[in-house]
């Protein structure tokens, strides 16, 4: 979807002296949009006793950022690595700021996340159990009800290799409180990019019916369900928003007829990762080539290394603004186009068949909506390397908060000679 408008123009009138001062490619990232995106989950969940957001750190893994959503907005942090565990802690965050929700653990991977002031673990299999060194006070399942939407990318349930059957459940969680636990809570995450309300509030009242026929039979309290992920952006124009309102209120009810039914209330915790961050990035590229083959094609100076998703996932689509050098929007009829990048691959593709005012070499395209799973997802094939990322700050100012690699960063690992 076009980004918010505020964003837009504060983006486009600097543009000039922004890609004078640092070249292109980069990814922009908008302070004020991420701050109000997060005050406003804290608003709409605050009243719930023991609500708190863990950003998902691979949605978004830059130090600047987790710094100012662990600070600014009193954010925990889901990591699933120990890279992950130790950007969280490099930026303050310890204990209960951090959810451990890894799978296909190794025993380095527990160490680390119980090491230097632990971590919530939630544990991915039924035999992680046995295999932590030293089971934690606080623990947490990560359930697979084995039904229900699912997604490609979090694979159908039967079919996905994340958390434990149902059957599972009850003799995972008396297994931890023999080995000491007393403080539980149950994980489960089906979809991703969710944009009807319906589909993710469904999924929680799946997790608080089982987790309270296991608080019934286990006479165990229940600190907190964890929803994970999932609540959508619109990335195509038209796309009706996520309601938040309508899914805060229908969360509310269940969790006070959870509280009628067993005489306990959990905390809600949740790991969004694309809804915080995901409108408020893009990327900027400049055209190097409008080509005339069998289609046309628009070749940029970024490559699917810079932003995977449009080429990876069939329907993915990221949303493409023409600039000119001055920053402003082309208009006039529209010309279909495949937006490329270099890579030898032919899903190298931003955009396929793509309605466009017809872009010129020289000018800038702005890919929407890079803010979450973007820079983040790069790789190096082909040698093409992963591009800058930008800081546009409340006060107007612009920080550049990761360099470019360059080719001794991408050489750095290899021995020769
Ligand atoms: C990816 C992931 C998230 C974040 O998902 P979004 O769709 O970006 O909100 C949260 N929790 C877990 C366990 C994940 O794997």
């Amino acid at each position: 979807m076009p980004i918010a408008d505020t964003f837009y123009q504060r983006l486009t009138a600097s543009l000039p002296t922004l890609v004078e001062r640092f070249g292109t490619p980069f990814h922009l990232y908008d302070e004020a949009g991420i701050l109000q995106t997060g005050r406003r989950l804290n608003r709409q969940f605050g009243d719930i006793p023991g609500f708190r957001e863990y950003f998902a750190i691979k949605a978004l893994p830059n130090l600047r950022i987790l710094d100012l959503l662990h600070r600014e907005l009193g954010f925990g942090f889901d990591c699933s690595s120990i890279p992950e565990l130790e950007m969280a802690r490099r930026v303050g965050a310890r204990g209960d700021d951090i959810m451990f929700t890894s799978n296909n653990t190794s025993q380095a991977e527990f160490a680390a996340a119980l090491a230097d002031g632990g971590a919530i673990l939630n544990l991915d299999d039924a035999s992680f159990v046995e295999k932590v060194p030293a089971l934690p006070k606080r623990i947490c399942f990560r359930f697979n009800p084995g039904e229900g939407t699912g997604t490609t990318v979090l694979g159908t349930p039967r079919e996905a290799k994340f958390g434990l059957r149902r059957d599972q459940l009850e003799s995972a969680f008396r297994r931890a409180r023999e080995r000491g636990a007393q403080h539980f809570g149950l994980h489960m995450m089906l979809v991703t990019n969710a944009l009807d309300w319906r589909v993710l509030h469904g999924s929680l009242q799946m997790l608080l019916d089982t987790a309270g026929a296991l608080v019934d039979r286990l006479g165990i309290s229940l600190e907190f369900v964890n929803m994970g992920g999932g609540i959508g952006i619109p990335y195509r124009p038209g796309e009706a928003a996520f309601d938040l309102d309508c899914f805060a209120a229908a969360v509310r009810e269940s969790l006070d007829a959870f509280t009628a039914r067993h005489g306990q209330r959990p905390g809600l915790l949740m790991e969004c990762g694309r809804a915080i961050t995901g409108p408020h990035g893009i990327m900027i590229a400049q055209v190097i080539n409008v080509m005339s083959k069998y289609r046309n094609f628009v070749g940029v100076d970024a490559s699917m290394s810079a932003l995977m998703r449009p080429g990876m996932y069939p329907h993915a689509y990221n949303h493409v603004t023409v600039l000119d050098r001055d920053g402003v929007a082309r208009s006039g009829p529209p010309v279909l186009v495949d937006v490329v990048g270099s890579v030898c691959e032919n899903n190298d593709k931003f955009a396929e068949q793509i309605a466009l005012p017809a872009p010129q070499e020289g000018d800038y395209l702005l890919f929407h909506d890079t803010g979450a799973h973007g820079h983040a997802m790069g790789f190096q094939y082909n040698g093409r390397l992963r591009p800058q990322e930008l800081l546009l700050r409340e006060n107007g100012t612009v920080e550049r908060i990761r360099r470019a690699e360059t080719l001794d960063d991408y050489l750095a690992t290899q021995m020769h000679g």
